[in-house]
């Protein structure tokens, strides 16, 4: 009995879903939605409670007008020295949610900035530096920094 009580690391995931629209009031600056951050232990179960209404209002919402929802990033939290699993993710959505910009955490958007942003043909780069591209600094060190 002991063996499946001890030193297995429990893990815990923070995801952050993009909507194909955004929904809100055009009018406020902020006022505008598109995605919604959270944690779970099981983050398909929980992807799949948000697309069939479930589990918060905004996904609620986006599924009531018919918006499709990417699952676009989940962050990995395992029991260390830093705290619990679910320490840490909860640390993580707290910092997150307090961010308001989940744009800037989004690939999807961020790989849409990036396209309109650019001034003209770039070079091109055969080889190295497209595969780090992808791999965005903070899915390594997910907004824990400077969090006390
Ligand atoms: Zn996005």
């Amino acid at each position: 009995m002991n063996r499946s009580t001890t030193k297995a690391p429990r893990k815990a995931y923070g995801y952050l879903i993009c909507a194909e629209e955004p929904i809100g009031n055009r009018e406020k600056a902020h006022g505008m939605a598109r995605h919604y951050a959270g944690i779970a232990g099981n983050v398909q179960r929980r992807f799949l409670d948000h697309c069939s209404g479930r589990g918060a209002h905004l996904t609620r919402a986006f599924v009531q007008r018919g918006i499709p929802m990417q699952l676009v990033q989940i962050w990995t939290f395992t029991d260390s020295e830093q705290g619990s699993a679910w320490e840490q993710a909860r640390a993580w959505e707290h910092a997150i949610k307090s961010h308001k910009q989940h744009r800037d955490f989004c690939p999807r958007c961020q790989a849409k900035l990036r396209q309109q942003s650019k001034p003209e043909a770039q070079p091109q780069t055969p080889r190295a530096g497209r595969a780090a591209e992808r791999r965005p600094a903070y899915q390594q060190q997910p907004l824990l920094m400077g969090m006390g």
